[in-house]
């Protein structure tokens, strides 16, 4: 099956469906679907007139997965560029190796992503330059908080008069080429402007299974919303589409489009005051929305709670990563009702790191998962891609195993098994029941054939 295809439909949106031929739960079994939901699942549903029969070719049945934190436009762009970091890239001459290999883009511009100190230390456009500069390059490092470019890029950019807080200057004011959280602006710098066809990304996400996404980007501006909308209209992006980025007073809720929780970055390099965030946090509740706050370490969290509980908790607040929660702030996370959605793919991804960089004292709060379950807090599992693992096994095995490169164990109490992983990688209001959302895919020996989305066969 050729997935780098675009997304095709299979049949006329609105035509009621009859999957038939396909196997629920082990029995052989039709599925009629009505609207968005599934209206029957049996052996014994007779098509109606006007139904479109889908014939799956005794392929399983299965709901869909929904990865609820990831970066669509990012992920399209990181398919497109040169990986910088493990495991492909180890030290500075393979560094240099695959930037001189890398094909440019139409503007002359080499792009990296997945950049770790682990590779070349802490890089500034300088020492890249030893190792490459003939021509601009720009590489993102992994945590998806900061650019490097080089000393061409930094001039294609004109990073020397450029005003934007999150250049990092010397105490000169030469810039040292390192960019912090300032997509947008480096966006608008570029000579392209646009945003990455998200089509490919799609269908790779259809082929996993997933059905439903999550987009986690903050502060969407018009142009992204719109891109975003169109992939949406167009079938490009042909899951459901939760937005947390889309600015307050503004709500998008179209076909598949919708808008979630307002996402608040809590930056781990620099923690806003408590005012500020309480504030930021009451004005989304104000206008009715829960807000989604970026927290990575045991600071970032130890604010939100406390910002939370002045403004008060909507009951659908969460917490994105929760990278580290302590022990004595599950209670806290339990008493606001706030969801965790966290990422425990990071630890098959990059758990040797944290091992190693991680305060040992540090290791067992690390990506929690079954001790917040036990507490009553929500939690949901995620990607986070493209900065983590994007694939629903991988990160089930994750959760499951909770192994790290090298084969060492990080939280062995926080494992879950392999129902409880795949679940939280769910929506409960999608199922293969009677009134469930119809998101279904259909699998066989060589991977998903059919998938159907808010009741239409988008494959
Ligand atoms: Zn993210």
């Amino acid at each position: 099956m050729d997935w780098s295809a675009a997304v095709r439909y299979r049949h006329d949106r609105g035509v009621p469906v009859l999957l038939t031929n396909v196997v629920v739960e082990g029995i052989p079994a039709r599925i009629r679907i009505a609207g968005e939901r599934i209206d029957a699942i049996s052996a014994d549903v007779h098509r109606r007139p006007g139904e479109q029969v889908v014939d799956c070719g005794g392929g399983v049945a299965e709901p869909g997965y929904t990865d609820h934190h990831l970066h669509l436009h990012a992920l399209a762009a990181a398919r497109r560029s040169v990986r910088c970091g493990p495991p492909e890239v180890t030290d500075g001459a393979g560094l240099a190796a695959v930037l001189a290999a890398a094909p440019a883009d139409e503007h002359g511009w080499v792009r990296g992503v997945g950049y770790s100190e682990t590779v070349a230390g802490e890089l500034d456009s300088d020492s890249l330059d030893r190792l490459y500069a003939a021509r601009p390059v720009r590489i993102s490092h992994r945590s998806g908080a900061m650019w490097l470019v080089n000393g061409l890029g930094a001039r294609v950019l004109g990073l020397d008069d450029a005003r934007h807080p999150g250049i990092e200057r010397r105490p000169d004011g030469t810039p040292t080429g390192r960019i912090f959280r300032a997509d947008d602006w480096l966006r608008k710098r570029l000579p392209s402007n646009g945003f990455p066809d998200l089509s490919a990304v799609g269908a790779e996400l259809l082929s996993l299974g997933i059905t439903s996404v999550t987009d986690a980007t903050p502060d969407l501006d018009t142009a992204a919303l719109e891109h975003l909308q169109s992939a949406a209209a167009s079938g490009a992006i042909p899951q459901r589409l939760h937005l947390l980025g889309v600015p307050l007073g503004r709500n998008i809720t179209e076909h598949r489009v919708t808008t979630g929780p307002y996402k608040i970055v809590v930056a781990d390099s620099e923690l806003p005051n408590l005012d500020d965030l309480t504030d930021r946090i009451r004005a989304a509740h104000n206008v009715g929305r829960a807000v989604a706050v970026h927290c990575v370490t045991r600071e970032a969290l130890i604010l939100t709670l406390a910002a939370l509980d002045d403004a008060g908790a909507s009951g659908h607040d969460r917490i994105e990563h929760a990278a580290i929660v302590p022990p004595d702030l599950i209670d806290d996370l339990c008493r606001l009702r706030v969801t965790v959605v966290t990422q425990p793919g990071f630890l098959a991804d990059r758990g040797h790191d944290y091992l190693r960089d991680v305060d040992p004292s540090d290791r067992e709060n690390l990506y929690r998962c079954a001790s917040l379950m036990a507490a009553g807090v929500p939690v949901a599992l995620s990607s986070d891609a493209p900065y983590g693992p994007l694939d629903p096994a991988e990160i089930i095995d994750a959760a499951v195993t909770r192994r790290v490169a090298g084969g060492e164990i990080a939280g062995r109490s926080e494992r879950l098994t392999i129902d409880e992983a795949a679940s939280r990688l769910r929506t409960p209001a999608i199922g293969l029941r009677r009134g469930s959302l119809a998101d279904i895919v259909i699998r066989d020996a060589a991977g998903v054939t059919i998938a159907v989305v808010a009741g239409e066969v988008v494959r």
